[in-house]
């Protein structure tokens, strides 16, 4: 069996978190991070978590022993840039030694006021210490020859999914967007057992490799949660594919938020197109209320405490009308989807996120198993290269 789609079994209690345990890769080596400096990285409060910069860079050593004793840049050579991400450049580079393709992440230490990107941070703390297939893998941190710059070297993938879609000949197939799904769901739980919330899911935060298997990446907004669940800061999530809850501004939010991301990405995958594109918080809902129904408190137990909820006036919608947007006749038959496809798709967009389906339990849902199942990874129809520049 694959190991992407073994059952994993999910820890009985989640551990606090002074028992959870990290570590880091740097020069090949593991090492432990020590749980206050993890807890600076992830648990800050939200005047912390809403100050862009922390550290120093003379200082930075000292304070996160993690990226001291890294090997130097010059060990790979820079190939070609390839995007602008979150807080810093991401480049195409070769290690010189094996001639192996990286994507190479550039986090600038601005300089001594500014200090070192606390979502970079974030970012390098939480990948270092993941290891899953569909988890976009970092090798090692190096250091710029002049110690203003760390790059986080990443195993390379030659697509980006939002890229893919939108410029992709023929859409992917019922077994494709099966088989995607799969991976996403494999990536979620290994996430969501780790303890880790993603928080920011989306196409443009997928990548797929040329083996047609699928990254997560971009961790600049995750972080660890824990038992008992703390008030996180709002808001988290691109607007497209934020949960209902951070709409009406739970304080308090789950791993199901990341679940909410996925039931979006699914429904994209199949239509080419996002399912529900408001331009503000209050079309976001509305747009949820038109396709999915109007929220009560007799399917969403505790709408009302919610601290947006009296403050919007709601559209009542009392139906689900999610099928229709993947109505053969209206969209074309590649957007069409079976009866299962819609059940799994309805848990993963459940309103109540109590009752919101889990990622284990979405990875054994029967849809998985009708006919056509998920095609092998490495069966995916192929694309044009779009992380490498054509100079
Ligand atoms: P990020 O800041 O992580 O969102 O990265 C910005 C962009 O860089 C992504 O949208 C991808 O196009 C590209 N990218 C990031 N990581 C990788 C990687 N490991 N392999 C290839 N391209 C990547």
């Amino acid at each position: 069996m694959d190991p992407r789609c073994q059952k994993r079994t999910r820890p009985e209690k989640r551990p606090r978190e002074n028992e959870i345990k990290h570590t880091t890769t740097c020069n090949g080596n593991k090492k432990s991070i020590k749980q206050d400096e993890w807890n600076q990285l992830s648990h800050d409060d939200n005047n912390r978590e809403t100050q862009p910069n922390v550290h120093s860079s003379s200082t930075l050593g000292k304070q996160l022993p993690v990226l001291t004793g890294c090997r130097s840049v010059d060990n790979y050579e820079r190939l070609n840039f390839i995007e602008e991400g979150t807080y810093g450049r991401v480049f195409r580079g070769r290690d010189i030694q094996t001639n192996k393709i990286y994507a190479l992440k550039e986090i600038k230490l601005n300089n001594e006021v500014e200090g070192f990107p606390l979502t970079a941070l974030r970012e390098v703390s939480i990948l270092v210490s993941l290891r899953h297939p569909n988890v976009v893998h970092v090798r090692e941190v190096v250091v710029g020859s002049n110690l203003n710059k760390i790059y986080m070297v990443m195993e390379y993938a030659q697509h980006d999914m939002k890229k893919v879609l939108d410029n992709m000949k023929h859409p992917f197939s019922q077994a494709e967007v099966k088989s995607l799904l799969q991976q996403l769901l494999s990536g979620v739980a290994y996430l969501h057992d780790n303890w880790v919330l993603h928080r920011d899911l989306k196409t443009s935060n997928l990548l797929l490799d040329d083996q047609g298997i699928l990254k997560i990446c971009d961790f600049g907004l995750a972080r660890l949660y824990s038992d008992p669940l703390k008030p996180y800061t709002q808001p988290v999530v691109t607007l497209w594919y934020r949960a209902p809850e951070l709409l009406l501004g739970a304080k308090t939010y789950t791993p199901a938020i990341d679940i909410w991301s996925v039931g979006c990405i699914f429904a994209e995958w199949l239509r080419r197109k996002t399912l529900f594109e408001g331009r503000t918080e209050i079309e976001q809902l509305t747009k949820m209320w038109e396709i999915l129904g109007t929220p009560n408190e007799e399917i969403w137990p505790g709408l009302y405490q919610l601290p947006n909820a009296n403050k919007i006036k709601f559209i009542q919608q009392p139906y689900n009308r999610l099928s229709q947007r993947f109505d053969n006749n209206i969209y074309g038959s590649q957007t069409s989807v079976t009866k299962l496809g819609l059940d799994l798709m309805n848990k993963l967009l459940t309103y109540d996120p109590e009752k919101r389906i889990q990622a284990q339990d979405a990875l054994n849902h029967p849809y998985f198993e009708e006919i056509p199942k998920p095609v092998d990874p490495s069966l995916m129809q192929t694309f044009p290269e779009t992380n490498k520049s054509p100079y």
